[in-house]
């Protein structure tokens, strides 16, 4: 069969209020022409991300009424906690609230002025949390996964010979090093199992450890059985354990592939440093048996671990993100090549040449999907990483429109309307214009900024 049939069938249904393009202009205005500040009610399709936006199952539904709400100690924490170790085996498992605490709690530990943490390419949160401890976060993704055009199958990677080289040159100043799988700021692409060994036998070398930003595990596992050679036969869960067998901790966000709504989770196994993470954890996230979340998000969390391994959700998951992206490649609309796990990656770039990048061709686009579609996607560019510590503005190295999908939320035919509203997206293109920012915070401005259309 060439339909991939969503492995689901639906129980309880969200209604979407249609709007017309007259009313989504409307609301643009009002929203300043930042996506971000639309009423989620006006989107007909939201595909801003894909965090905490799963569906969650009858069975997560069902282990929400065991929730233990126990201050300390409760089941529901056992319960999150053994589910994790069966994939991860973790020493210290250290719930959050979501990805960004624990990242918090992990670089106010390590980092400091004069520190460099390396990474394949660090997600915009992590990046934040690091420079806000003076430290430097360095990307060191291989050359391949900063162009669009080319098709490789692990373009996540780091460039291991630029990572030694900053090991060799600047060992005191790194506390560790980091990867992330899949790289969601470079398109979603896989890390090979391959990369992941070889990045720790450089950490064994120079003694450093390795962390994974794994929000998106068992997506990155369904890569590496795809495309990695000696990994067909394995089944996702024995992949993902192989993953996290070669690492020394991790940070999550369960709104990923933990198919919650909320969540997060920091894990390790140096004794010492999970001892300082509990002490900060008590001070901003609560006790280390809840971290911030109820023991029913927990007992939701250990359900959604199972099923975001199950292979025939990852088939699905994979495939369905690619049909849209094929879909797109083959209207001429040029995208991050191959289609990532969660998200197709539009480069607005080479759609847009005529808009420059400090005119936000990416915002551009996102812009218009929405007023003639109701698509909401996310601007991954010049807005969201050009503007530098220092005040100043620079093109970043891709303008991208990231479509991301929500987790067993939309069938084939709203995808199918979102390949129809691009296509007329596509054949507009010439008219689009751009635009220029109005008032903008000092950090992460993407969420907040405002813009006026030139
Ligand atoms: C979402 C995400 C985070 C941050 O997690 P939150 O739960 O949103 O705080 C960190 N890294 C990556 C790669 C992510 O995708």
């Amino acid at each position: 069969m060439k339909t991939i049939i969503e492995p689901f069938r639906i129980k309880s249904v969200e209604i979407i209020k249609m709007t017309t393009e007259q009313q989504r202009k409307q609301y643009l205005k009002d929203a300043h022409y930042n996506l971000f500040s639309l009423k989620s009610d006006d989107v007909l399709i939201d595909l801003l991300t894909d965090s905490g936006t799963s569906a969650m199952s009858t069975q997560q539904w069902a282990a929400i009424q065991l929730g233990d709400e126990s201050y300390a100690g409760s089941p529901s924490y056992y319960r999150f906690e053994e589910a994790l170790r069966e994939l991860a085996p973790f020493k210290h498992i250290i719930p959050t609230h979501q990805g960004r605490a624990a990242e918090k709690i992990l670089f106010t530990l390590i980092g400091g002025a004069g520190k460099i943490i390396p990474n394949n390419t660090h997600f915009d949160t992590t990046r934040a949390n690091i420079e806000a401890t003076l430290t430097k976060a360095v990307d060191l993704v291989k050359l391949d996964g900063l162009n669009p055009e080319v098709i490789a199958p692990f373009k996540g990677d780091i460039d291991l010979v630029r990572l030694e080289e900053l090991l060799e040159t600047k060992a005191d100043a790194i506390p560790m090093v980091m990867l992330t799988i899949t790289n969601n700021s470079g398109g979603g692409q896989p890390v090979s199992m391959a990369n992941i060994r070889a990045t720790k036998a450089l950490c064994e070398k120079y003694g450093k450890p390795l962390f994974l930003d794994a929000c998106r595990f068992a997506e990155n596992a369904y890569f590496i059985k795809m495309r990695e050679e000696g990994y067909a036969d394995k089944t996702p869960k024995q992949i993902v354990q192989e993953i996290f067998s070669l690492v020394d901790g991790m940070t999550m966000s369960a709104k990923k592939d933990a198919l919650v709504n909320m969540g997060g989770w920091i894990a390790m196994n140096d004794d010492e440093l999970a001892m300082k993470a509990r002490n900060l954890l008590i001070l901003t996230e609560g006790f280390p048996t809840y971290g911030g979340l109820s023991g029913r998000d927990l007992d939701a969390m250990a359900v959604g671990l199972r099923e975001v391994v199950a292979e025939d959700y990852l088939h699905y998951r994979i495939t369905s993100t690619a049909y849209l992206g094929n879909a797109l490649s083959q209207i001429g609309i040029p995208i991050v090549k191959p289609v990532g796990g969660h998200a197709v990656y539009i480069d607005a770039k080479a759609l847009l040449p005529h808009i420059p990048a400090l005119q936000y061709p990416g915002q551009a686009l996102a812009i218009e999907m929405y007023r003639l579609g109701g698509i909401r996607a996310c601007e991954i560019g010049t807005v969201m990483f050009g503007r530098q510590t220092d005040g100043t503005e620079q093109p970043a190295s891709m303008d991208l429109v990231r479509m991301a999908i929500p987790r067993r939320v939309y069938t084939q035919s709203h995808i199918d309307y979102c390949i129809e509203c691009l296509e007329q997206v596509y054949n507009n293109r010439h008219q689009l214009k751009g635009l220029k920012i109005t008032q903008e915070p000092p950090m992460l401005r993407h969420f907040t900024a405002q813009f006026e259309p030139l």
